[in-house]
């Protein structure tokens, strides 16, 4: 895909505020196991980047994914994986449908200012007995007049002690699986940092072997009252809707790998070049330097990959094959370059605060998140006719 100058300004933008106002605090951060997402989404938000494909009218700049997909790139930049993910959560996880699919007053009240940056967004699709198998969640919301009483829990929320609206995967009826459901955005506080709703409580916050710096967390609700205005689109199209917005979760997850992935090998190559062994550097081994080379062979193989996908999704295909293949190599290539990396630079490898240690840590959740490998390979099988497509 080719980049254009309006790319490039964007991307040099974003390079400035993450080494200028980002990377500065990143093991603080990690240290304390959250960041203050009010004060980084603020930043980003006032420099336009939350919303750089969507709507104008609501503060957004109307681009093409291939924006978006710039952005998850370049974050990849960020010392760490937590921000990143916290960042695209916002941006392309609890915030494509409510824009494709919610109503005008619905988009002015939470998506206007979630791409200002005055309000931190949460997607709550996962639950303690649901994350692969989403349609098996249980969360449930019954009419009564003019709102939706919800009961339930979610399990893993990203941004869960911060966040102000979530938009949520509940039952809404008692149809097939893939036709009950529906999204509904749930105020989470009763204003910027204010107390959580009635109803609504953080019953924890889940210690993580990485992501360390991002608040997961999981939430219970009991009784909570919502205006049924807040129902995205139609009654019954959650699951769908949902669908639609993992797309844009899992390519935004194969490019933000990519950086990280580069930043990994080349720091490697770095390290290995001056470490002293056996009379020469560590580099100097072949065997180093030939599995440095396939290893920057494959992160080329998934950039090509992830942008073929992109430009797909640009041009208005159909890309769940696209988006799941790219997500799947991006899972496992991580995992390989992380392992192979960590080798290379022995104890030092072993040590907390090293890059290629954190990527190690929070790279795993690559093939776990926004649908596992498994789930991928399930998805694959079926676009390839090998498995049987649902009936939704
Ligand atoms: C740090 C973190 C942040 C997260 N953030 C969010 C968030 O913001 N919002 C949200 O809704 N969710 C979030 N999640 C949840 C995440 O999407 C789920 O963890 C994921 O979908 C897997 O679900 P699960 O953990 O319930 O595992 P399970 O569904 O129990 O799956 C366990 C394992 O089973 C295997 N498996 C699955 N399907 C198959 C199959 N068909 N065949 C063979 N094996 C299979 C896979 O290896 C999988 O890892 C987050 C998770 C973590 C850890």
């Amino acid at each position: 895909m080719k980049l254009t100058h309006d790319h490039e300004q964007i991307r040099d933008t974003l390079k400035r505020y993450i080494a200028e106002k980002i990377n500065p605090h990143v093991d603080e951060w990690e240290a304390a196991e959250i960041f203050p997402a009010h004060q980084v989404f603020k930043g980003l938000g006032d420099l336009g980047l939350l919303g750089l494909t969507k709507p104008v009218e609501y503060g957004g700049m109307g681009l093409d994914y291939s924006y978006s997909m710039l952005m998850a790139e370049t974050m990849g930049l960020v010392n760490c994986g937590a921000i990143p993910m916290a960042v695209g959560v916002q941006t392309d996880m609890c915030t494509p449908a409510l824009a494709r699919f919610g109503s005008d007053a619905l988009k002015r009240e939470f998506l206007a200012p979630a791409i200002a940056g005055d309000m931190v967004g949460c997607i709550g699709v996962s639950e303690p007995g649901a994350g692969s198998d989403v349609a098996g969640i249980t969360s449930r919301a019954r009419r009564d007049g003019d709102d939706y009483v919800i009961t339930g829990q979610k399990m893993w929320i990203t941004n869960s002690l911060q966040a102000d609206w979530m938009c949520m995967l509940v039952n809404t009826g008692e149809g097939p699986m893939h036709k009950n459901k529906s999204l509904i955005i749930v105020p989470m506080r009763d204003g910027p940092n204010g107390h959580l709703t009635k109803g609504i409580t953080v019953a924890q916050k889940i210690r993580k072997i990485g992501m360390n710096a991002s608040d997961t967390g999981l939430i219970y609700f009991d009784e909570v009252r919502v205006p049924a205005r807040n129902l995205i689109g139609q009654e019954g199209q959650g699951f769908i809707y949902q669908m639609q917005q993992f797309q844009e979760e899992r390519l935004w997850a194969a490019a933000n790998a990519i950086t990280g992935l580069d930043v990994a090998i080349r720091e490697t190559i770095a390290y290995t070049r001056q470490r002293q062994m056996f009379g020469s550097t560590l580099l100097d081994q072949q065997w180093v330097q030939f599995k440095l080379v396939e290893l920057q062979t494959e992160v080329e193989a998934l950039r090509a990959l992830t942008w073929t996908a992109c430009e797909r999704y640009v041009a208005g295909e159909d890309v769940l094959q696209w988006a799941s293949m790219a997500k799947l190599k991006a899972g496992r290539l991580t995992r390989e370059v992380a392992d192979t990396c960590l080798q290379f630079w022995g104890g030092m490898g072993f040590t907390w605060d090293n890059r290629v240690s954190r990527l190690y840590r929070d790279g795993r959740l690559g093939s776990i998140g926004g649908g596992a490998d498994e789930v991928m390979m399930g998805i694959i099988a079926k676009t390839m006719g090998m498995a049987k497509r649902s009936a939704a």
